[in-house]
């Protein structure tokens, strides 16, 4: 993903002074093959809007999507068709995404019937029934309807589907926020074991920190439409660099009471991405902010191997 920008105009009216959500406001990263990127941060600042630029859902302003050697940000519907397959996506409400009245088979039968006309029902049967027992879903459900399964079980359905078509990238935006606890990790460790199984790669997107660092290998911050840390897992929940990494990770729990952090509080509201804050659009809450982060804006620069910060405190 490189200098990607979605800007949704706030009112088509002539007349009225155009104004613009900075959904997604020239953000750059990649994802390597087989991992999982986890991209966290507050509810607005972009996350969810990225996911779906990459998977085309909405079209970016400017910017490249390369997948497969393809730069798909700009490439025709017609076209789009090639990379549905192997680019899938998993939603927060599997609820949601499931028809209610199509039988669990038939859903994951569907995608099939549509990209492999020729194949027989009795082929698709027997893909749909191992994938679903893979995912945790028994054959003897096989002609239920989702209303008849619990949330986890739904999302396992959900997971299923989405990996029907054998792809080679999920997009999950907020996979397990809608499940109880108990059922998050089951959820997530079964990710981890298909991951492994079919050689995914994951674009893991939420807002919760816990989440993440049990799934990703390395993880993206965002903050009103702006990468500002990019590094390993283990960088970010070890040594976090940026100001904003810093504060949401005190504000989760460590296993180790001995090991306390100092929660370090954010003063005021995140300000609206309709009008972010010039500069470092950060600057208006961060404790530590001088005066250039009130005029310039910190780029993302490379401070360690595989640390990206965006901070005048590295320049
Ligand atoms: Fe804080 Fe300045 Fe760094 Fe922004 S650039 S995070 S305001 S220190
Ligand atoms: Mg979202």
């Amino acid at each position: 993903v490189k200098h990607v920008k979605k800007y949704f105009p706030l009112s088509k009216k002539w007349f009225v002074e155009k104004k613009y959500v900075k959904a997604v406001d020239d953000v750059s990263f990649f994802i390597k093959k087989g991992e999982t990127f986890g991209l966290v941060g507050e509810s607005g600042c972009g996350k969810s809007t990225t996911g779906r630029l990459i998977n085309g859902l909405i079209k970016a302003d400017t910017g490249e999507i390369n997948f497969q050697g393809t730069n798909v940000a700009n490439i025709s519907e017609k076209l789009w068709k090639r990379y549905r397959k192997p680019m899938q996506m998993v939603f927060q409400d599997p609820y949601a995404s499931l028809s209610p009245r199509m039988k669990v088979k038939d859903i994951l039968m569907e995608p099939l019937t549509i990209h492999y006309p020729k194949m027989s029902k009795q082929e698709k049967e027997i893909l749909v029934k191992d994938l679903l027992e893979k995912c945790g879903i028994s054959e003897f459900h096989l002609s239920k309807y989702p209303h008849e399964f619990s949330g986890g079980q739904r999302q396992r359905i959900g997971i299923a589907r989405s990996l029907i078509l054998k792809p080679e990238l999920i997009i999950a935006d907020e996979p397990v926020s809608a499940l109880d606890v108990s059922i998050q990790s089951q959820i997530l460790n079964l990710m981890k074991d298909l991951q492994e199984e079919f050689g995914l790669t994951y674009l893991f997107i939420s807002h919760d920190l816990g989440v993440v660092e049990h799934i990703s290998d390395r993880v993206g911050v965002m903050y009103l439409g702006s990468l500002v840390e990019i590094a390993t897992k283990k960088q970010i929940f070890a040594d976090p660099k940026h100001p904003y990494t810093q504060a949401l990770l005190s504000s989760i729990p460590k296993p180790d009471p001995k090991e306390k952090r100092e929660p370090i509080m954010l003063e005021g509201e995140i300000p609206s991405a309709s009008n972010p804050p010039v500069g470092c659009k950060f600057h208006t809450r961060c404790p530590l902010a001088m005066d250039i982060c009130k005029q310039k804006v910190p780029e993302l620069k490379q401070i360690e191997q595989e640390q990206q910060v965006a901070c005048h405190l590295f320049d």
